[in-house]
Formats: structure tokens, sequence, C-alpha cells
């Protein structure tokens, strides 16, 4: 079953051509439409008319959170961003990046159709369809991702139980029998503890499918999930940006709608793209249909996250669109001495399925430095089921295992004892995250390093 199998099918070598008259498109549409795509282009000394191949995107810089945040108000008298006039603007929407200050993006009744049109196609691809329930406990508001999801169900017969957010009444899931939520691992997690408080169990409820958006995830925590559960559990990709990927039914690499968005992977230093297998920066250009007009355009926009390119050939789905590794949030990744991790390496070393015995599976955890300058500290805090019962030796072996599965160099630091890593088991609401404000820091770097940030962090 396909939303739109022309386009979800389509050949290869059809893909690409339909890709490239759209890249022409949209870098005129950009051209007459946006006060600073126009400045751009003459700025970098580029001839829009030779903008012609994906290749040709290699000669545009990349343009980043902060050029948007330079080129709207306070920093400029207009948002030279915006691509359509006031009146054709249906919806105004902010994403507060890490620095706080907020991107706006404008968007036309289109560019949702558009939006909605990505996320229907990924609902189907994960065989939602009529007669589906869906609980949406992403919020909604200046966030699109909810509300375009919302707009996807109306397409394709499917019912929204909109919640907004992660904590409801268990009542919600008996009257209304959801087949599906739309969350994250941690609203699933706690809700399935909601649920076995009040002496059910989740999947003894008839919920079909989960959908975890918006976030990198270790396998793990999706098995893990999966099993409470007892249904399937897929991941989408989605942003303000409008990015919108998703995994089909095979759940193997979420599928990139190509001729909506464009999608390239650039290596770190952002000056060539990479070879699909290999890991690098995503970098994404809004596909504008031939004809249409859209709020905001992105060109060659440094989303900073990284992804791998599993593959271009046809999906066993029947789709033809790429797909793409579970992206992770570079300001997720550290580095100790010569050797990056991810947040989500932790959370691999946590939800180690023995682990989950003992363990809520809520953590947090802290780099700090030694007492030798070469030293450096991986501090883990997690939370008990029971701490009174918790087998730390098992968990702490399992933790190693987990964590350092794909990292031998960090392996090699550890046994060297360049690397220290200390787990602390703490009772139920002791982590430090449950005091922070909006979305919890679960990885944090508190090691020495120059300047006032520092003396910032210290200060905490
Ligand atoms: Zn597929």
């Amino acid at each position: 079953m396909f939303f739109n199998e022309k386009i979800e099918t389509m050949k290869r070598e059809n893909l690409d051509s339909l890709v490239e008259d759209r890249i022409r498109y949209t870098i005129k549409y950009a051209n007459e439409n946006s006060l600073f795509y126009r400045r751009w282009f003459r700025k970098h000394k580029v001839n829009p008319n030779e903008i012609r191949t994906h290749t040709d995107l290699l000669n545009l810089p990349i343009i980043s959170g902060k050029t948007i945040r330079e080129n709207q108000p306070p920093l400029s008298e207009d948002f030279q961003f915006r691509s359509v006039d006031w009146n054709q603007v249906f919806t105004i929407h902010e994403t507060s990046g890490t620095s706080g200050s907020p991107k706006t993006f404008f968007l036309t009744w289109n560019d949702w159709e558009r939006y909605a049109e990505k996320y229907a196609r990924a609902f189907i691809s994960q065989d939602f369809g009529r007669g589906d329930r869906v609980v949406v406990c992403a919020s909604y508001g200046m966030n699109v991702s909810a509300n375009t999801m919302t707009l996807a169900a109306s397409k394709i017969g499917m019912t929204i139980i909109p919640e907004g957010k992660c904590v409801f009444p268990l009542r919600v899931i008996i009257n209304y029998k959801p087949t599906g939520l739309v969350g994250s691992v941690f609203k699933f997690l706690r809700l399935a503890r909601q649920m076995f408080k009040e002496g059910m169990l989740p999947s003894e409820l008839g919920v079909k499918r989960l959908v975890i958006g918006g976030e990198s995830f270790a396998e793990e925590s999706r098995s893990y999930i999966a099993e409470v559960w007892g249904c399937k559990v897929f991941n989408t990709y989605g942003s303000t940006e409008g990015t919108m990927c998703g995994e089909c039914s095979q759940i193997n690499g979420l599928h990139v709608p190509e001729d909506l968005v464009h999608l390239d992977v650039y290596d770190p230093r952002l000056k060539d793209f990479i070879k699909d297998g290999e890991c690098g920066r995503i970098i994404l250009s809004t596909l504008l249909p031939v004809g249409e007009k859209s709020g905001t355009l992105l060109l060659n926009y440094d989303t900073e996250d990284t992804t791998t390119v599993l593959s271009r050939e046809k999906c066993a789905c029947g789709r033809t669109h790429m797909r793409i590794f579970n992206p992770q949030r570079e300001a997720e990744t550290f580095w100790i001495h010569d050797s990056p991790f991810n947040r989500v390496d932790v959370e691999r070393g946590v939800f180690q399925r023995e682990n989950m015995e003992y363990l809520t599976g809520e953590y947090e955890a802290f780099l700090k430095g030694g007492i030798l300058k070469e030293e450096v500290n991986l501090i883990v805090n997690l939370e008990c089921l029971n701490e009174k019962k918790c087998n730390i030796p098992v968990v702490e072996e399992n933790f190693l295992k987990g964590f350092l599965k794909f990292k031998p160099q960090l392996r090699k630091q550890n046994i060297e004892g360049r690397l220290k890593i200390a787990l602390n088991f703490l009772r139920k609401k002791e982590l430090q995250i449950y005091k922070s404000k909006g979305r919890p820091k679960r990885l944090l770097d508190k090691r020495q390093v120059r300047g006032t940030k520092t003396k910032h962090n210290e200060k905490k």
C-alpha cells in the first residue's frame, strides 16, 4: 500500500531527473522570491541559472541556523528568508535552537499539504490506514510535526487523539482503544510504568504500532519498548525544516521523500559529499514542485545531524526512495582524546536487556576531567527500579559491553586508564534531569575548557 504510488515507486533514473527539475525550479524560485537568496547568490558570485544538477549544489555555500537568525529581526530589518507575500503566509513557526534565539519559518497552505503528504506516506508505509486511531503525544503549537501528522491522518482516514503531551489519563487508552501512539522512547516507557502501576499490561491493550519522532535512540531501546508494548516500533525523523523521513514496515532505514526534500551527506569539513555507507553531516535542500510556492526555502542547510546512506536500491516494501540510518545529533556527540561517541552509545549501554531487570531506563551522563591531565571521567547516573535489589556488577558489565560495542578506541583508552567510567545507582526521581526544564540534556560535557563557557558551567 502506498500513499503516492507513482512517486514512491518511481525508477531511480526518473526520480533523479525529477529531483534535478525541482532543484532548478527551486533555485529560480529562491532567486526571484527571497531577499536572502538573491543577495546570497550575488555575494558568492553564483549564477542561479548555472545550478542545474545535484552536484552543482556543491558550488553553493552551506547555510546554518545562525544564517537564518542573522537574516531576521532583530539583526536584520526584515525576514530575508521569507519567500512569499505576507498575505500568502498561512502559519508562522519558531524553532528554538541551542542558543535559545528562535528561527522563524513561514508556511503556506501548500507547504502544509507537502509536509502532511510526507507523514501520510510514512504512516501508510508503517501499515497505518483507515480505522486506525492514533494518540499523538508530541506537542502541538509552534512545532509543526504534531499538527502536520494530524493533517496527514485526514488524508488517509485515520483518527487522531491529540493529547499533545506524554502524561494523560489511562482512560484515553481504555475508552478509545488507540491502535497506535506517536511519542518518544521515554514517553512510551513512562506510560508503560504508569500502566503497570494501575495493574494494566501495555501489551494487552490493542496498541499495534508505536512511532518515535524527532530523536535518535539505540536499537536496544527500541527492542525493549517493542517487548514491553508487544508491538512494532517505528522511527521518524521530522522537523520544522521539513525533513520528515520515516521507516517502512521493513524497519531497515528511514525512507527520505526524495521528490520533496533533497538530502546530501557531507564530510565533517562540509566541503564535499561522502560515499554512501559512510557517516557524515546531513545537508538538506527543500525541493519545490514546478509551479508551486513556499513560505521558507532552505538550500544547502546544515541540520547539525549526522547519518549514513544505507541504500538507494529498491526496498523490499516496493519504495525506491533512498534509506538512511537513524540520524544522530552532532550536539550530542563528544570527543574523548581522538575518539567520538554519541549519547546513543551511552543509551546502548543502559538498555542492555538484562539491565532492564534492574533499571527504569532513565539515565544521565557527564564528562569530567580527571586528576591527571590525560584522564577523562564518564559518570553515568542510572535510575533503579529498586536500588536495594539492583545487581550492580551485572549492570556494570553489561553497560561497558554495550557502550564500547562499536568503540574500539574508547575500549583501549578505558583499559589504559585514560577513560574512567563510573556508574551511580540512584533511587527513583533522584536524577538531575527531573529538575531541568524543557528537553532534558542526558549527556553533558563538564570538562574544563578555555574561555567563559567553563566559568558559566561551573556556576551551575
Ligand atoms: Zn521500505
